[in-house]
């Protein structure tokens, strides 16, 4: 879930041309072009690129809390997707001292706008795997609009967040920035002794060093850029196993011990296995949450395996149901993700769900009362599906999501919707989805035809008839 954002067209604009010519004519009468300085998505232009695919992203950074400086070298496994006689990169970050493209020092480097622009020193064949290494440092900023609010990197009293979505990972790393390119991920950040440095995926060996402290993270499963994080500082960390798997939970030292948010985290894996049983095995090998104190995240994110959390919504000891939302964007939203924000309905309307399933396990509140209050809170005229990107975080995405999810439950039975939610967790694992992706496996494990009705759902600008009315 995110604080609701809106115009964020506002920031788009094309900043490479379009008819950019292959400098290297040699490169040209082979077919080698330029990649895109965009990844193809309507709402969002510039965001990702073309003419490659990330496999990984292996971040080596030291962050020094006093003077805010991080530095250090991102090295991105890529396979070429066309033959590149250049490429881009999302960045927003520091200084780049150096980028080498297979060892080999590029032929350019040249920032424009967001973008990191890479000739390498040769053309990339079409389907060879090529790896990039880009050395920089100096202070990261923030990504801050009128429209979107303050993203990315956010250095804090003690440390620094890396949070935000639709995008944030380009204010410290250079990366292809759309959830369409998904890669696994691993980061080490020195930090200083007594700092914590906590981030996705399975914690691996910590070391120390000259008053220094090296964190190592893993996310071996692909992720979307979005959801990576790093949140930096002063905090409680519990490490613990669950279902065999290592679970990292972190509150922030400031808040008092056994506090709501120390006891929400501690049911992070009942929460994971009550929706292990609605929505078929938990996707990761790892678990966690964190929680952080900031006035400039009044938000959770799903961030990959362990979200991050405001301590705002902890402020009551029934807080759990920001938890039940988090953890169901693990199946939904980061396992399956999209491949296009209009899509966005496929995250959000599901994690909605899980808090009224959650409600209805935990506190027996059924779900057609929640569903019964949600339907008149909606304000029809707002799509769902393909909401603009001023309604990317939106009440129809949310809400109206949530309406459509258990309206489709309501027309297929219990045991048919249960088996599109399972076999579409397991067929779109690690993968990308659309909705219609879904409408169509609904229908086949129905058997029923299904489009317009959804399609209502998540469209009409007249509210549909409640199930049973
Ligand atoms: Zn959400």
């Amino acid at each position: 879930m995110m604080i609701r954002r809106s115009a964020l067209a506002a920031l788009v604009a094309l900043t490479i041309g379009g008819a950019a010519a292959c400098t290297d004519s040699g490169q040209a009468d082979e077919g080698f072009g330029p990649g895109a300085a965009g990844i193809g998505d309507p709402y969002f232009p510039t965001y990702g690129n073309g003419g490659y695919d990330v496999k990984d992203y292996a971040l080596v950074l030291r962050y020094d809390p006093g003077s805010d400086r991080l530095e250090g070298t991102a090295t991105i496994t890529a396979t070429a997707t066309q033959n590149l006689s250049r490429f881009n990169l999302d960045f927003r970050g520091p200084e780049v001292s150096a980028v080498t493209v297979d060892g080999a020092a590029a032929a350019e480097q040249k920032r424009e706008a967001d973008e990191l622009v890479v000739t390498p020193a040769a053309g990339l064949r079409k389907d060879s795997t090529f790896t990039t290494v880009v050395t920089y440092g100096g202070v990261p900023q923030p990504i801050t609009s009128p429209e979107l609010g303050t993203g990315g990197w956010l250095a804090t009293p003690t440390g620094a967040i890396a949070l935000g979505q639709p995008e944030s990972a380009s204010s410290w790393y250079p990366v292809n920035d759309h959830p369409r390119d998904k890669a696994t991920f691993a980061l080490e950040m020195t930090v200083p002794n007594g700092t914590s440095a906590l981030s996705n995926g399975a914690p691996g060996e910590k070391t120390e060093k000259d008053g220094w402290t090296t964190w190592r993270w893993r996310e071996s499963a692909p992720m979307a850029s979005y959801l990576s994080t790093v949140v930096i500082g002063d905090f409680r960390v519990t490490t613990g196993s669950h279902q065999g798997k290592p679970i990292v939970t972190a509150v922030d030292n400031t808040l008092a011990k056994d506090s709501n948010a120390d006891k929400a985290m501690a049911r992070t894996g009942e929460v994971a296995d009550f929706l292990a049983t609605q929505f078929g095995p938990y996707p990761f090998d790892a678990y966690g949450g964190v929680v952080v104190v900031d006035n400039r995240i009044r938000y959770a994110l799903e961030t990959q395996s362990r979200p991050v959390y405001s301590d705002s919504f902890f402020s009551s000891s029934t807080s759990e149901w920001v938890v039940a939302h988090e953890l169901a964007h693990q199946w939904f939203g980061d396992s399956v993700s999209i491949g296009a924000w209009r899509d966005i309905w496929l995250n959000e309307g599901f994690a909605t769900y899980a808090e009224w399933l959650w409600a209805e396990h935990d506190e027996g509140v059924p779900v057609r009362t929640s569903f019964d209050r949600a339907y008149e809170t909606i304000r029809w005229e707002d799509p769902t599906f393909d909401p603009g990107t001023s309604g990317l975080f939106g009440n129809s995405v949310y809400i109206r999501g949530g309406l459509t999810v258990h309206a489709l439950r309501e027309e297929v039975g219990d045991d048919s919707f249960f088996r599109i939610l399972k076999e579409w967790t397991a067929q779109k694992r690690n993968a990308n989805a659309t909705t219609e992706e879904f409408i169509a496996l609904a229908e086949r494990i129905s058997g029923k035809p299904l489009r317009e009705f959804l399609m209502a759902w998540l469209t009409s600008k007249t509210p549909p008839p409640k199930p049973g009315d």
